[in-house]
């Protein structure tokens, strides 16, 4: 009973937060395609650290670099909004406020990956893996998603405004399975094309598309994905995702899989 009042709390917290005006709401173009792009962290939020680099940077250099490449191919028919285009802390409420008040058509979360200092693998791990919002099929998809997820815990009253999602607890990612996402289809379709071109333009292994109950994917109204572009805690996956070479393909990889789905 505790934990069905716990869930019915997460799902009111969450569509009142869904039903609030954004402040950054803006004319949108009738005509034009919303593409809204989210570099993971930022300010105090570093997200994932390597030897030396940091995912908050990787992220925000992928994403402008993604974002340029779409303008340059399309102008005025694709709106290009940003999460944040600086080292700026986002919270994952926020990311999504803008990202539905600008009524955007696609959003793209941007990450890398990493796992637990305890892993004797980390050193060795290697893959991209695009995720849907959903309920995770194994373990592995579950950390992921509670190591984004937990940013939330930056927050001073996160208690507060997530009410009884603990992002660290397997109990509140029941609420993924009871969701009904409209958009799935849409973000699948998005999902796999971004895959298949981090893997045949960036060479990232392929670690296919997964599902996992990611804050800020259930929070926006439309087709939305969330990139783990590779591993940071492989000295050599971290050499290639802080280079400029490196940023550029994997930018050049979203933007194709954009350009696939985007079909014009
Ligand atoms: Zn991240």
């Amino acid at each position: 009973m505790q934990r069905l009042k716990g869930i019915f709390m997460v799902v009111t917290v969450m569509l009142v937060a869904l039903a609030l005006p954004s402040a950054c709401m803006a004319q949108a173009d009738d005509d034009a395609f919303t593409v809204v792009i989210d570099p993971g962290h930022g300010g105090k939020d570093t997200g994932c650290i390597g030897r030396k680099a940091k995912e908050k940077d990787i992220t925000l250099a992928v994403a402008k670099r993604l974002g340029d490449k779409i303008t340059k191919k399309y102008g005025d028919k694709v709106r290009v909004v940003y999460t944040r285009k600086t080292d700026k802390y986002l919270t994952l409420q926020q990311r999504a406020d803008v990202a539905n008040g600008e009524q955007g058509d696609l959003f793209i979360s941007i990450h890398v990956n990493s796992v637990d200092k305890k892993n004797r693998k980390r050193a060795s791990l290697s893959g991209t893996s695009v995720y849907t919002c959903g309920l995770h099929k194994t373990k592995n998809n579950l950390e992921v998603a509670m190591m984004e997820n937990s940013v939330i815990e930056l927050e001073p009253d996160y208690e507060q405004v997530y009410q009884e999602f603990d992002p660290q607890s397997d109990e509140s990612y029941i609420i993924f399975e009871m969701s009904q996402d409209l958009h799935i289809k849409q973000s699948l379709q998005f999902a796999s094309l971004a895959q298949k071109r981090l893997v045949k333009t960036a060479g990232r292994v392929d670690k296919e598309v997964r599902q996992a109950g990611f804050w800020v994917l259930w929070a926006t109204s439309m087709p939305s994905v969330l990139v783990e572009l590779d591993f940071i805690c492989n000295p050599t996956q971290e050499k290639f995702l802080a280079s400029t070479s490196g940023q550029d393909k994997c930018a050049q990889a979203l933007f194709e899989a954009f350009r696939d789905y985007y079909g014009k």
